[in-house]
């Protein structure tokens, strides 16, 4: 016999697809089969039931080796890092729920941290250009139903978020876009022939560093003013024909990727596009958002920002939360050797970081909280494996579009194991005990 549960939310990309079929064992013990998911997600949930699972935390050892250790053992370590080191780092937080980010807040406050999430190295710069300027946006449902102009800027949807263009800006038949693609117009901006470029109306072939050209053209040719030949790789004539594909729409998106958030200009990108969404609104009505990765690295930032004020690279170690991406922010602090220990969770800077900055990682002690084996793991002292969240455990996510989602547990962690907010509550009342006794 099986059980089939619906609605259930996919904990991959920011998309948080919520029509996710799971079917699994009576006992709720096994998952069997997941329907809807693309096939990145169906792995996410699939993964879960690998039989190689690692169950138990494990303490590296001098022969490099592992030793499996308690999860009381791993808490001690945990506190006793946090509670002895000088200038700690907590960094990660975007592949887990709202609720073990606001307790690992708890924590980074008691031990005077510095904390930090993935934004750092995706859409921080878009976090600095919307305090400059705002951001006009809406939420993805407004996208299915009205938007008739569709701007995919630095992103590669058809890879990263593949259900996006089904579910939200390209395919679905909206209240007021009843053809589905057939009433929208579809613009790429990318050096690369994207296979979303090979879907487009309109592929804007920029050369690479020269989005900000771009942006400004594009603001010259909604007034219908002078451009040169050509700007940033693109004919002039081919800019104003996109100029007044936007400007003729009922609704227009810009959706953007890390094609612009970490290339030359980086937050003056995003000050632009920004600038090109207001100008845009003279004409019709158009929105902007930012294609986010990690399915909660939206609610890190939501919930950094509700707790220190600031939405990443948050330091906290003169007891007060002061913020200065660049200087504030994990890579800047391990490659100038500041950090003294390091607690990675929901995220692997192993697999992402340079590696001036990850060498630092497995030099100090230091703690990674992971249901995977990862780069991160490996040159982590303790890797602590949890349950599979969204898979396992539920909890609070925000969608790229700031909705929160709350996700759906659907099957049993392995025996014994334990959620993210179980163990981090476990590590933050040990180290107020340490604290009280210091
Ligand atoms: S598009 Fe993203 S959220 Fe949706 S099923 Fe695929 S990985 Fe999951």
């Amino acid at each position: 016999m099986t059980k089939t549960i619906t609605d259930v939310i996919c904990p991959f990309c920011g998309t948080l697809c919520d029509d996710i079929e799971v079917i699994v064992s009576d006992d709720g013990k096994k998952l069997l089969e997941v329907n809807n998911a693309c096939v990145i997600g169906t792995e996410k949930f699939l993964h879960s039931q690998s039989s190689d699972r690692i169950t138990r935390p494990r303490m590296h050892q001098e022969d490099g080796s592992w030793k499996e250790i308690s999860y009381d053992e791993a808490v001690e370590y945990t506190a006793q890092m946090l509670a002895k080191a000088r200038k700690p780092l907590l960094f990660g937080w975007s592949s887990t729920n709202c609720e073990a980010q606001s307790v690992g807040n708890e924590i980074a406050e008691m031990s005077r941290a510095c904390c930090d999430n993935t934004a750092a190295t995706c859409h921080g710069t878009s976090l600095i250009a919307i305090q400059d300027v705002g951001l006009p946006s809406c939420t993805l449902g407004e996208i299915k139903n009205r938007a008739d102009r569709i701007i995919f800027w630095g992103c590669n949807p058809a890879h990263a978020h593949p259900r996006h263009m089904s579910r939200y800006s390209i395919f679905p038949r909206g209240f007021f876009t009843g053809k589905g693609q057939m009433s929208r117009k579809l613009i790429v901006v990318d050096p690369r022939v994207t296979d979303t470029a090979k879907m487009a109306d309109m592929h804007l072939q920029v050369e690479q560093g020269k989005d900000y050209e771009l942006l400004d053209a594009l603001r010259v040719a909604f007034k219908g003013e002078w451009l040169p030949d050509v700007v940033a790789g693109i004919p002039g004539e081919k800019i104003r024909e996109a100029a007044d594909v936007m400007k003729s729409g009922r609704f227009g998106i810009i959706f953007f990727g890390m094609g612009v958030t970490q290339t030359l200009g980086k937050n003056h990108n995003i000050d632009a596009a920004i600038a090109v969404t207001k100008d845009l609104n003279e004409y019709t009505k158009f929105s902007i958002m930012p294609m986010r990765g990690h399915y909660n690295v939206t609610g890190s930032g939501e919930v950094f920002a509700w707790q220190f004020g600031f939405p990443y690279a948050v330091d906290l170690t003169r007891g007060f939360a002061r913020y200065n991406p660049g200087d504030t922010s994990t890579i800047d602090l391990l490659t100038r050797g500041e950090i003294d220990a390091m607690l990675t969770i929901g995220s692997d800077p192993g697999a992402h970081f340079p590696i001036s900055a990850v060498k630092p990682i497995a030099k100090m002690p230091s703690v990674c909280i992971d249901p995977h084996l990862t780069p991160t793991s490996g040159v982590s002292k303790l890797h602590v494996p949890v349950a599979f969240n969204g898979v396992e455990t539920g909890g609070n996510c925000y969608r790229m579009d700031n909705v929160p989602i709350d996700c759906r547990k659907v099957v049993e962690p392995p025996e014994g194991m334990l959620t993210d907010e179980e163990f981090l509550i476990k590590v933050r009342d040990r180290l107020k005990q340490l604290k009280e006794a210091a």
